[in-house]
């Protein structure tokens, strides 16, 4: 049996932080809540009947947006929808994101027995300024309580986000925040630089002088100093921006560096099956008023063999392991380096990739230069 991931987008939020370009809407109409959640439901049953046979799935995960705004009930609801619709493994691994302001005890009671058996909770930073000029919608104690309660509650798989990379932020708060994230013992810790995408109020506020964006040598300074902190800690280092104690790597996020097949629900959700891409409409009402799963779909793309061995090359080097070239072999029946010899040489040439036997992987230097890695296979 094939094993799928499945990723449900709960795309609503109390407000919108500054700095933030996902597809979010602040909205905290339980009506609408409850509507999006049935249209989900009509979804996974629909998606389960075209995509579901021969499947199990062995990971959920529900992102957003703030998944936690919603009644747990809600989640409940469209958990046991997936249940009902699909294979579910027994060791399923199932996610939710949270943010520290919307969480209660209750609410991780009520994921718990609804199948939730990791949590990921949006902290950003401990630190009161950093989390104001991100406009975040809580404290740091918040936060703090919030991976208490999730632990009091018995998850025992918890993630904490952290950013670095804001402006006002200075390598001895960032190894504060970082430091307080370990004390809360949590199994996972992503950290994330700040990027300033257009369209959001941070890049206005940038136009306007507002601040002055902190620069490339301190925030590849803040990059090396989590993963010090964090590998003598007992984390590995697994891909890019995530680092885990061992075992406890995100397995759903795993298979998007693994050109695993995935399923998305919801609005703007992504799916990769097939060899096809493809992605619902970003449009909130578009998106309830579609009639079909097709209807919802704005936007897909039928990979090439050529496409399928590019993304199996700069997906897999995301992940510190990087990639196999018996891998590459096995997948596709072609010599990776009749491939991509060329360009491979000149990358190890330049530091940013180093080779060893079998296994192809970023260096520390084509870590902090990631993207220009990828564009030389893409
Ligand atoms: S909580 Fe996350 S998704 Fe919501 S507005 Fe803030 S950054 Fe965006």
């Amino acid at each position: 049996m094939d094993k799928l991931g499945l990723y449900v987008h709960i795309p609503f939020c109390a407000r919108k932080c500054r700095y933030c370009d996902f597809v979010s809407y602040p909205v905290a109409d339980k009506d609408t809540h409850l509507a999006y959640a049935l249209k989900v439901i009509l979804e996974a049953s629909e998606k389960a009947q075209i995509f579901g046979e021969g499947c199990s799935v062995d990971t959920i995960y529900l992102g957003g947006g703030t998944p936690s705004l919603i009644e747990p009930g809600l989640i409940s609801e469209i958990l046991d929808s997936i249940y009902t619709h699909f294979w579910a493994e027994d060791d399923c691994e199932i996610t939710i994101e949270v943010n520290p302001v919307s969480q209660a005890r209750e609410k991780f009671r009520a994921y718990r027995s609804a199948g939730v058996n990791r949590v990921s909770i949006g902290v950003q930073s401990f630190d009161p300024d950093v989390l104001a000029f991100l406009g975040r919608p809580h404290t740091a104690e918040e936060a703090e309580r919030a991976v208490a309660d999730a632990r009091a509650e018995g998850l025992d798989n918890i993630n904490i986000d952290l950013m670095f990379g804001v402006p006002g932020q200075d390598l001895t708060s960032w190894e504060r925040d970082l430091k307080k994230a370990l004390k809360l013992a949590p199994e996972h810790i992503s950290f994330y630089s700040l990027g300033i995408e257009e369209g959001t109020p941070l890049f206005e506020d940038l136009l306007e002088d507002r601040f002055v964006e902190i620069d490339e040598i301190l925030d590849r300074r803040m990059y090396h100093l989590a993963k010090e902190i964090l590998t003598d800690a007992g984390f590995r280092h697994y891909e890019i921006s995530n680092a885990a104690l061992p075992g406890r790597e995100s397995r759903h996020n795993l298979k998007y560096w693994s050109m695993d097949p995935y399923l998305g629900l919801g609005a703007a959700a992504h799916s990769y099956f097939g060899g096809r891409r493809f992605a619902n409409t970003s449009k909130l009402t578009e998106y309830m008023t579609a009639v079909s799963v097709s209807d919802m779909t704005n936007w897909a793309h039928e990979n090439t063999p050529g496409d399928e061995m590019s993304e199996f090359v700069f997906l897999g080097l995301r992940r510190t392991e990087g990639i196999r070239f018996s891998d590459f072999h096995t997948s596709f029946g072609r010599d990776f380096w009749e491939l991509y010899g060329e360009e491979t040489e000149k990358l190890i040439r330049r530091g940013l990739l180093e080779r060893d036997g079998d296994e192809l992987r970023l260096t520390d230097l084509g870590l902090d230069l990631a993207n220009n890695v990828f564009s030389e296979y893409v």
